[in-house]
Formats: C-alpha cells, structure tokens, sequence
C-alpha cells in the first residue's frame, strides 16, 4: 500500500505516524513548511515531497488533515494540488474539519477524475490522535468508506459512513454544537462553584459520577480551575468550526441560539489574546472579569 500525508500539524503528524507505525503502509509526505516534514521522515520511516501534487503522485489512498475549506482547495484542485498527479483509481480522504459544500465539490472534482473521496473529520483531538484513539465520521461512497476504513482503523477507536459525501462533516458540526453549549455551562458551574467558596476539585469528584458528568468535565476541570490554557483545541479553530455550523444552519433552518452566543463569547476570548488557548478557556472570560 502507498499513501500520501498531507499537512503534518498538530493532528496529522502523529496520524500519518501511526499509518507506518501500526498499517506497515509506505509514506510520502508533504507539508508546507518542510522543517516538519523533515522531521516527520527521521522520526518514521517514508518521503517527503515538495508539493501535494509530488506526494500523490504514485500513491494508492491520499490523506489530508489542513485547517480550512480554502486550504483543502488549494492542496487538491490548486496548481500543485494532489487531484492533478493522482492515478485513476486513488482514493483521497480528507481529514480536515470542514464546510459540507466543500466535501460535495471536491467529491464531484474527484470522480470527474476517475477518484475516490471520503469527508472524515475527526474528534478527540492532540490526544486522541497522538494515542491513535480518534472518532471518525465519514461522509462518501460505499465502495470508498470500505477502502478507506481498514487504514483509519490504525488511528481511531471508533469510525462510521453516516451518508453520501458531506455526511461526515455535518456530523462534526453536530459534535461541535454540542461541546459549545456544554463547556460555557462547566466554565459557568466551576466559576459558580469557586465563587461560593466550594473545593471545586472535591465537587466535580462527585458531580462528574452523576447525570452532569462529561469528557470535558473530566478532562478540562483542573486546568479551568488553575486557568490555564495553554494547551488542546485552539479557540480560533473553534470560531471556525462555529462558523461552518451557523452556515449550515442558515441553509437548513435549524435554530442554533446557544451556538451563536458561544461563538460570540470565543470571539471574546479572542479579544483577551486567547486565540491559541484551549476550548475550555471560556471560563477566562470570568476571570477577566474578576480582575477588574
Ligand atoms: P495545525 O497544527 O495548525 O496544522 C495545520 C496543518 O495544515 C499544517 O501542517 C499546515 O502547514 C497545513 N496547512 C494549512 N494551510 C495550508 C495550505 N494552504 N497549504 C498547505 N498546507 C496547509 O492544525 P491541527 O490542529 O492539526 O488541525 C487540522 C485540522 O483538524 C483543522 O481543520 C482542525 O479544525 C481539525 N481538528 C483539530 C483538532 C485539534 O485538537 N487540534 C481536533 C479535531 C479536529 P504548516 O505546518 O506549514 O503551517
């Protein structure tokens, strides 16, 4: 099996590892600023190429985890993209979270090209994938997804074809709707909490065994507690997942009030120097106000 890596950051580097690691699959990779890629190649074994278009040349099955809708275009359809140099046949599946309408035209461009494609963004983020423990929803093909899954199986714990090419990223959207409102309530609880006088640590001990329970209880109220955020799943990747969302959701006329309100209180984060910090630094926003 050849494959091709593209875009080596935070989440694709240790998922393109495991591909070697754990799949045996021989790699060419490419990422825009080389030094990662350079590194990527001493670290496991494999190429690297100087544009996508190089790195997929030969490739069976091309893989993509880059930030936005734009950035996904130009690595497939831009001038050195992937889909110019990939053999009939080949298989592109995309790891990025992005826009539905993006996964329908890059599905179309793809079988225009005698290509395949499947929509599969991921959740469970650094850890998830340094640990190869990911959720993977898939949106493509029948005949796709079954070439796809036995080489996403090497970086996730759970993955799933929910629908034709699109499918997978609404179902991001799904889950990023519902982490906005459920981490403002934890960041409102613990504040609330702290407030009161209460040992938060000791409380979530015992609220996170009953009905309020959550990963992100579990996993993010320490460091709200510490406030400290330098870590995990930027709020300016959040702004952008929250953006995709309320598009999809002029288009399909579901309400997102919470969503659009959480979006609004990360752009606040934003405002605070926080664009790099964690989801769960909603919190700081109380904080801020605590110190004027
Ligand atoms: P990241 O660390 O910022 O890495 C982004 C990667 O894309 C880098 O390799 C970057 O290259 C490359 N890239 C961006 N624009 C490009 C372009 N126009 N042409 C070529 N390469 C380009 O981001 P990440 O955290 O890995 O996230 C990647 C995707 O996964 C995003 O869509 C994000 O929303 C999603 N995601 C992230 C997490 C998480 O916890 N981090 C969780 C779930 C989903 P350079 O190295 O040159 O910058």
């Amino acid at each position: 099996m050849r494959a091709a890596w593209i875009g080596l950051g935070v989440m694709g580097y240790p998922m393109a590892g495991h591909l070697v690691t754990r799949g045996s699959v021989d790699m060419t990779v490419y990422n825009r600023t080389g030094a990662k890629a350079a590194k990527w190649v001493e670290t496991f074994k494999g190429r690297a190429a100087v544009t996508p278009a190089a790195a997929a040349k030969d490739a069976d099955v091309v893989f993509a985890c880059v930030g936005n809708d734009d950035d996904l275009r130009q690595v497939t359809i831009g001038s050195d993209g992937a889909f110019n140099s990939m053999k009939p046949g080949a298989l592109f599946i995309d790891h990025t979270t992005a826009s539905a309408s993006v996964a329908r035209e890059l599905h179309a461009a793809a079988k225009a090209r005698g290509l395949g494609f499947v929509d599969a963004p991921v959740s469970g983020g650094q850890a998830g994938a340094e640990n190869g423990m990911l959720t993977v929803m898939c949106g493509g093909d029948e005949a796709d997804y079954a070439r796809a899954e036995p080489l996403i199986v090497h970086f996730s714990k759970m993955r799933k074809l929910l629908g034709p090419a699109g499918s997978g990223q609404l179902a991001k959207m799904c889950n990023q709707i519902a982490i906005a409102g459920l981490v403002q309530g934890l960041a409102e609880a613990v504040n609330f909490g702290m407030k009161a006088g209460l040992d938060m640590e000791a409380v979530v001990d015992v609220i996170s065994k009953g009905a309020a329970g959550s990963w992100q209880m579990e996993n993010r109220h320490k460091t709200m507690i510490a406030g400290k955020f330098d870590f995990g799943f930027a709020a300016d990747w959040m702004r952008k997942d929250l953006g995709i969302c309320l598009d999809e959701s002029r288009r399909n006329g579901a309400p997102l009030p919470v969503t659009a309100l959480v979006d609004q209180f990360y752009a606040e984060v934003q405002k605070l120097g926080g664009g790099r910090w964690d989801t769960s630094s909603l919190i700081a926003r109380f904080q801020n106000l605590d110190k004027k």
